[in-house]
Formats: structure tokens, sequence, C-alpha cells
């Protein structure tokens, strides 16, 4: 009882769908603390690779220390050549020159390295220290002399080794630390407006520092000078003028040269030049990406959820991954879109994650559900099949045992009628019990028929047979009721070859549409039977001027009890008679077609194939009854 009522209560089309809401929220709600921070930056770095990169400001010029140089020069630059180097960037009239070369490290007697300091300190040169002071920004310890003037600044790369993807991919900076500004944002503002951290799109707050992500050009996208062509003065100045020029070293010298970011992941990606210049260009442009609000998460991740549940329990299964996959697809690609187009990062990891686990939370259930209906699939199966047995066997019985109190009382109706002397009235009644017993008989061979068809007990018994003769037959027996509706049938047959038919059956078919015809017709009316061979086909065709039959009925006389509208009134009938006629007609692997019209009549063709060879019982001497 309480199940029953469990039950039902789980059907309600309302609990249904409050329980599917229920679902997608618990799920978003279970996966809310799942950390996916890898999954996150693996989709973040694959929507940059997808994505159109930028220009470049062309406000940054690099000069490198590569292998070309330490080869020429057979030894790494050393004070004189460093003080020769910054005259001639100096003379170029660069708006800052920054070195990431700890300055401690270049060789050369005192005098060299103070003669380096002096041309330094007229220059706007700061040394940029690659890692943040370990006690806060205000803490940088001053250079050792002669370096004692010159600037040094906090220009922290901020690779995600430690924090969240925890993959050594660079796609963070650090804006400012403590409230103060790195050396990024200070460089960047010569070229823009911008003061303060908090006015980029995209910075966001982490812990003591504002942060933002990094906005990549492709490699090589800033012009670089070899620091040895810059000694032996083969370059252009106006590549300088004006511009923000950064120092570094572009060998495999040391690890910290190199970082990789989510365009180049191999070992030598970016030149660490290359990722600052590409920070400061972020800055000046403006141009970062921003993570959406994490509602927009959540949502998302709903909303998937949900439509997976949905997908899962009621689409067919092929379907339903189709959808799903196309789903998730579309997903992803608004996702992408929205990155090239407004810069924007959508989480994806949290919401493809929901879809498995939706999928394979749900996936049982839908199959508990499914098992449990084609089982009851089944019951009702096996209950129809032995209805419809009882129901046939059934039919069987009655129509064989009103068979023989039909033909009494047909035999005994004759005997009176001959035997003594009748009234008119009791002529009348007498009639009327012939012709009911008779209409009683016919339906009753209808209905063994249909037994026999049901049951596939249905066997042909060919015999060569004129079909021209069957149509006289047939034609001469319905004339008496014909005569009473003052219906003439005029008869138009070409001669024709025997061919092979179960005469019994096809007399069947013939008399129905015959009968048919005299019954939906008016008084006074003509039928025409023709019957000719084309195309190696034997054509009956009965056409009458009656009441026709409505255009979309047509499709539905043939099928089993079924009666058209304007006919189910006012004549006696069953349904049954063009049901067989098909059917019969069929079984000889021959066709049958009406045309009509509404008010002016119908015409029923038969098509019986001349050459009919079948491998049924085709026995030429045994006769059949059917009805
Ligand atoms: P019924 O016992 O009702 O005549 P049939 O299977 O012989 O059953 O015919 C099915 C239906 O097709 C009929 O009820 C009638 O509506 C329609 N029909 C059949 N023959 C004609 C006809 N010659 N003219 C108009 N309607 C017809």
């Amino acid at each position: 009882m309480a199940i029953n009522w469990f039950e039902s209560w789980l059907k309600n089309k309302w609990v249904h769908h409050s329980l599917k809401l229920a679902l997608a929220i618990t799920i978003t709600v279970i996966l809310s603390p799942l950390n996916l921070d890898l999954f996150e930056y693996t989709a973040y770095d694959w929507r940059v690779q997808l994505s159109p990169r930028p220009d470049t400001s062309g406000n940054i010029a690099l000069v490198s220390i590569d292998y070309d140089t330490l080869k020429k020069l057979a030894r790494v630059p050393e004070a004189l050549d460093w003080a020769v180097v910054l005259q001639k960037i100096g003379q170029a009239k660069p708006k800052e020159i920054v070195s990431f070369l700890n300055p401690t490290l270049i060789q050369g007697s005192y005098d060299d390295l103070s003669m380096l300091s002096e041309v330094a300190g007229r220059l706007p040169f700061h040394f940029g220290e690659n890692d943040l002071p370990k006690t806060g920004m205000q803490h940088l310890d001053p250079l050792a002399p002669p370096f004692e003037n010159i600037q040094v600044e906090p220009m922290p790369k901020t690779s995600d080794k430690n924090w969240l993807a925890k993959d050594g991919v660079t796609r963070r900076l650090i804006l400012s630390y403590e409230g103060q500004l790195t050396f990024h944002p200070k460089l960047a503002a010569e070229f823009t407006e911008m003061k303060s951290a908090d006015n980029y799109h995209g910075a966001y707050s982490l812990l003591d520092s504002q942060q933002m992500y990094i906005r990549f050009r492709n490699k090589g996208a800033y012009p670089t000078v070899k620091f040895i062509d810059l000694l032996e003065g083969k370059f252009d100045p106006a590549l300088f003028k004006g511009k923000i020029v950064l120092i570094g070293k572009d060998t495999l010298e040391g690890g910290n040269d190199y970082v990789t970011t989510p365009i180049v992941k191999g070992l030598m990606g970016f030149t660490t030049l290359e990722m600052h210049a590409n920070v400061i260009d972020t800055l000046i442009q403006d141009n970062a990406p921003r993570w959406s609000p994490p509602w927009v998460k959540w949502l998302f991740t709903f909303a998937i959820a949900l439509l997976t549940i949905y997908i899962v329990l009621s689409v067919r299964p092929g379907k339903g991954l189709l959808m799903l996959g196309l789903s998730v697809l579309s997903f992803l690609a608004i996702a992408l879109l929205t990155f090239i187009a407004a810069r924007w990062v959508i989480p994806v990891a949290h919401p493809l994650v929901a879809v498995f686990i939706c999928y394979y939370f749900v996936i049982p259930y839908r199959l508990i559900i499914e098992n449990r209906k084609s089982w009851e699939y089944y019951q009702k199966n096996r209950l129809l099949t032995q209805v419809e047995e009882l129901k046939s066997n059934f039919m069987r019985m009655m129509s064989h045992d009103l068979k023989t109190p039909l033909a009494r009382i047909q035999g005994m109706a004759e005997v009176i009628r001959e035997g003594s002397m009748l009234t008119d009235r009791q002529k009348v009644a007498l009639d009327t019990i012939a012709e009911s017993s008779e209409e009683l008989t016919e339906f009753v061979a209808s209905i063994l028929s249909l037994s026999r068809i049901e049951s596939k007990e249905m066997k042909l018994h060919l015999r060569s047979r004129d079909m021209n003769r069957l149509l006289n037959e047939v034609i001469r027996k319905a004339e008496f009721s014909a005569k009473r509706k003052n219906i003439e049938i005029v008869a138009e047959l070409e001669p024709l070859f025997s061919i092979k038919m179960d005469e019994d059956l096809i007399k069947t078919v013939l008399t129905n549409l015959l009968e048919n015809a005299i019954k939906y017709s008016d008084e006074g009316t003509k039928i025409l039977v023709s019957s000719e061979e084309v195309n190696n086909e034997v054509v009956v065709q009965v056409a009458d001027q009656g009441r026709g039959i409505a255009a979309e009925e047509m499709g539905h006389v043939f099928e089993r009890f079924y009666r058209a509208r304007n006919s189910r009134k006012d004549t006696a009938g069953n349904g049954l008679g063009l049901y067989l006629a098909r059917y019969f007609v069929e079984l000889h692997n021959g066709g049958i077609e009406v045309e009509s019209e509404l008010n002016r009549g119908s015409t029923f063709t038969v098509k019986l194939p001349m050459n009919l060879d079948l491998e049924t019982d085709q026995s030429e001497t045994s006769g059949g009854m059917y009805v």
C-alpha cells in the first residue's frame, strides 16, 4: 500500500521535475569544494592557443645576450662592453632601459665598473630583480659600490609553480605587492594614464598582492637586437627611440632565463625578456583576460547538470549521447568565443565534470526504470496474446455453432413457404426471416475467415478458372437485390484466358464489391462491371454512381471493422468485407484499389496476375471451404 502510494507519487509530473532539479542542485553543491585547477588551467591554455594573438603596442624593444654574442666575444660581456652598449642605447633616446642581468656578476676592474656605473647613472637605467624580495617591496638591498646609485626594481615574474595549476606555466603577473606597485605598471604608466593596480581590467587580489593574467603575443613578436650587434654598432637607433628597452639573456645557461607559457610549453618556451615585454604590453594595452565572477561558473554547472539529467532520462540512448555531445561542444564553443570576443574566461572544469557525474549517476537509474518497463510490457503482451487467443477460439466456436442452427432456420423457412397457403403478411415475414438469416450467414462466414486469417491458417487452393464466368455468376446472384433498388448492372467483359485462382476467395471478393456497390447506391442508378487484360494482369472493375467515399477516409476503408462516416447510420454492415477482399487479393499477389468522389460514385479495381507462381498448397483437385 505504502509502496503503491510512493510509486504513484513518484510518477507525478511535478514531483519528477522537482526531483531532477534537486539532483542537479545537489550535484552542483557536491562539486563546489572540488579543486579542479589543473583541469581548469589546461582548458584556459587551450583557449589562449586557439585565440588570435594580439599585436604588440610597439613600445618595447629587446636586447639579447645570445650564443652569437658569446661566440663572437669569446667570453661573457664585461664591464667595458656594457658601458659601450649602454652608451649606444642611450644615444638612441629610449624612455627606459632595464637590465635583468645581476650587475654583481659583471666582470671588470674597479675602474671599468665605475665607468659603467657612471654611464648607467646618466641614463634612465634600472636593474630589474626577477624575484620578489623576501621581506616586502621596500626591502630591496642597495647594490654594492660602485653601483650604489643604480636603482634596483622589483620585477617579479609569476609562474604558477606554487599556486593554482602547479604546472610551472606562467600565466599571471603581480601588479602590486603589499600595496606597492611593481615596476611593470610603473613602466606601463609612461604610456598610459593608469596609476593604480585596481584600474586594470581583470585585476584581482590574492594574498598580499593584486594580480592579473598576461595576454601573450606570439614568440618572437618583439624587435630584438643582439648585444654583439650593438657593440659593433650594427643596429638602427630608431628601434629604441622613445621605447622601453629590456636587456637580458637568451642562452641556456640559467633555467631562470626561460618560462613556459600557455602558448609555448617546451623547455625553452619564452625568454624571460619576452615574458616581461608581454607583461608590460598587456598593461599598456590594458587587455588582460578576465575571469567571470564565480556565479557564472555555478550557473553553468547547474544548467549543464540539469540538461544532462533530462537528456539521460528522457531521450533515446543513441540520440541522447549525440545531444549531450553537441551540448558539451556548444558550451566549449561559447567559452572559446567569449574568450576571443571579450577576453572573458568562463570556467569549464566544473560544468564538464558535472556532465560526467550526472551521466554516470543517472544512467543506472534509467536502466532500472527501463528494465521495469520492459518487464511490464512483457507481462501485458503475454496477457494480450492470451486474450487474443481466447477471442479467436471463441469466435471460431461461435461461428461454427451458429452455422448449423442458421441453416436449419433457412431450411424450415423454405419448407413453410412451399407447403401451405400463406397470407401476404406471413409471406413478408418469411422473406424477412430468409433475408436476415442470409445476412447472419454471411456475417458468420466473414468472422470465420477473419479468425482463420488471424490464426494464419489461410491456405490457397489454386485452380485455373475463367474470371468472366465467375463474374457472371456473381452478377446473377446480385441481380435480385439490385432489382429491388431498381439498379441496373451492366457487364462489359472482354474475353480472357483462364487464370489460376482460389475460386471461393475471389468469388467472395467480387460478391463483396458488387453488394457494396448496390448497398451504397441510390435507386435507379447503374453499376458497371468490367474485365480486361492489361500488362499481364486481369483487371476487374466495379464502378457505381453511389454516395462515394470522402477523400480522407479512402485510405481506411480496407481496414478491419472500418465503416465510412456517411454509411455508419443508415446501412447495415460490419466493416469486414473490404478488409477480407484486400487480404484475399493480396494472397494471390494481386492488388485492390479504390477511386471515389463524394456523391458521384466509387470504382473498385482488382488486379490479379495472369501467371501466378506460388509455393502454397496449389492442388488442382482439392476444393476448399472458407465461408
Ligand atoms: P461494410 O460491411 O460496412 O460494407 P466493407 O468492409 O465492405 O464493410 O466496407 C467498408 C466501408 O467502406 C463501408 O462501411 C462503406 O462506408 C465504405 N464503402 C465500401 N464500398 C463502398 C461503395 N461502393 N460506395 C461507398 N462506400 C463504400
